[in-house]
């Protein structure tokens, strides 16, 4: 099927650009990844759907043994030695070393998992930083060499007046950069801005043999090193939130366009905007915090967190309510009702395609809002069809990896049709299941209004032996279907009432 041409909004140039890799036949994209010490947070998971679709569309687009996606883990990094340190101090056994390597290993396996659960296919690479210090010291080396950095009190330190266009993808000045540097600014920077290539590790900090003595890299190298590892000189997409634009991508551009002039490094950058929880910024002291654990374990499906994040367009601040979790779950019940008969895993094919609608919003720089609606209109058509092409369309969203929300049985709220539809019963049948217990509970009703309880209370009766349970709340009635009910029990019970 031919597609539209992909255009992606490039940070760079604050446009959007049609996308046209470097080798169609490898498509290479690199996301900053997480500083692994404790639970991923839920602003944090943002980035990982995110990514997900566009590395999902690239496949598609592509072929999926074109593509190659990079996110790396920071497991080396002065927050992870804070929080070992405590450890540490606190009498936890081990070297302050085996300390560090236990929990970074432990903090990427929760990582791992918290976001399968929301339907994050595993990246093709990801590489720990720890596992790439030697091509870090080499770009570092090739950077004192060419003149862009250079030697002081055991650090190492990139010079940013040796880059030209430094500032450039955050259109910053040097006034506004210098403006917001920190207030303490070592003594032995040349310039305010200059920035950290390596640090000596004194006492039993982690540290590596290298040129300038026992040391650590700086956070910044670790990506450059690895995505020149991992993609080379030139690839199509970095990505990250916006709140890596400056330093962290400034500096990553720095570094890399400096030790190695023959590449471009990214093409295009990538960034989506934050996540807040009811109109506020999430933090701990607003008590509004929480992971992607917590939710989960509060019985917030994958799938459901998953919905609600696309529902935002990536380059819009998105805000978390329990409102949008509420009407996305309603959604998803729905969605997968239609589409619990066909195979998990059928992608797309000649026979079953996404949606066109949704291929093209996704198109136009992930416009996944716009997806989601297309999604809306294609579940309204009640052909077996549109439910398979339901199915590939929710697959290529990423909806179908991520755990699903509770069936329409365990989850009363939607109406008993749906309970009935998750039993096999068809519309027409459940219309008639349905219209005969309306019925008694209308006669319900008028016996106790007349005063006849006995009759009233004979009919609850009747209907809660034929797996029907019923409620009276402020002054109306309200119906459950039982996980067991059976029609032909239902009819035999009903049938003289
Ligand atoms: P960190 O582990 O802090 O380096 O963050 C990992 C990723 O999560 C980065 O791409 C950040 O941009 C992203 N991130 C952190 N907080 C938020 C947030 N509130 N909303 C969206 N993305 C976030
Ligand atoms: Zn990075």
């Amino acid at each position: 099927m031919p597609h539209p041409p992909m255009r992606l909004y490039n940070t760079r140039t604050r446009r959007k650009e049609d996308f046209t890799p470097l080798n169609p036949a490898d498509v290479r994209m690199y996301v900053c990844g997480p500083t692994v010490y404790e639970r991923a947070h839920l602003g944090n998971a943002r980035p990982v759907v995110v990514f997900d679709v566009l590395y999902r569309l690239l496949r598609q687009v592509y072929g999926a043994d074109k593509v190659r996606y990079v996110r790396n883990f920071t497991d080396v990094d002065d927050k992870i030695n804070a929080a070992a340190l405590r450890s540490w101090q606190g009498g936890a056994p081990g070297t302050l070393e085996e300390i560090i390597r236990a929990r970074t290993n432990e903090t990427i396996g929760w990582y791992n998992a918290d976001m399968k659960a929301l339907g994050a296919l595993a990246p093709t690479d990801t590489p720990r930083a720890t596992a790439h210090i030697a091509a870090m010291v080499a770009m570092i080396e090739r950077l004192i060499a060419h003149g862009h950095a250079y030697v002081a009190h055991g650090h190492v330190l990139f010079a940013v007046e040796r880059y030209a266009a430094y500032g450039a993808l955050s259109r910053r000045t040097t006034e506004d950069m210098r403006a917001g540097a920190r207030v303490e600014v070592a003594p032995f920077k040349r310039n305010p801005m200059d920035f950290v290539l390596w640090k000596p590790s004194e006492g039993n900090l982690p540290g590596w043999e290298s040129p300038w003595g026992r040391g650590r890299p700086g956070w910044h190298i670790e990506c450059s090193a690895m995505a020149h590892a991992l993609l080379g000189a030139s690839f199509d997409i970095h990505g990250g939130g916006a709140d890596l634009m400056f330093p962290h991508h400034e500096n990553e551009i720095a570094q890399s366009r400096c030790a190695h002039p023959e590449g471009d490094f990214a093409r295009f950058w990538l960034h989506n905007e934050m996540l807040q929880v009811e109109g506020k910024k999430m933090s701990k002291s607003l008590g509004n915090f929480f992971t992607v654990r917590d939710l989960l374990e509060a019985g917030v499906a994958g799938a459901v967190i998953r919905l609600v994040m696309l529902g935002t367009h990536y380059r819009k601040p998105m805000d978390w309510t329990t409102a949008k979790v509420k009407e996305a779950k309603r959604c998803l019940i729905n969605w997968f009702l239609r589409i619990k008969d066909l195979p998990a895993g059928l992608r797309d094919s000649e026979e079953f395609p996404p949606d066109r609608d949704m291929l093209a919003a996704l198109h136009d720089d992930l416009n996944t809002p716009a997806a989601i609606a297309a999604l809306h209109r294609l579940s309204k058509q009640d052909t077996a069809w549109a439910h398979a092409q339901l199915a590939t369309s929710m697959e290529l969203l990423g909806l179908r990896d991520a755990t699903p929300p509770p069936s329409p049985i365990e989850y009363r709220e939607i109406g008993d049709v749906s309970a009935l539809y998750a039993q096999g019963h068809d519309e027409a049948d459940s219309n008639k299941i349905t219209d005969t217990i309306y019925r008694l509970l209308d006669k319900r009703s008028s016996a106790r209004q007349g005063g006849r309880f006995k009759e009233a209370d004979a009919i609850r009766d009747a209907l809660m032996q034929a797996g029907v349970s019923v409620r009276d709340t402020q002054g109306k009635w309200e119906y459950d279907i039982d996980r067991a009910f059976d029609a032909k029990r239902f009819w035999e019970i009903t049938q003289n009432l």
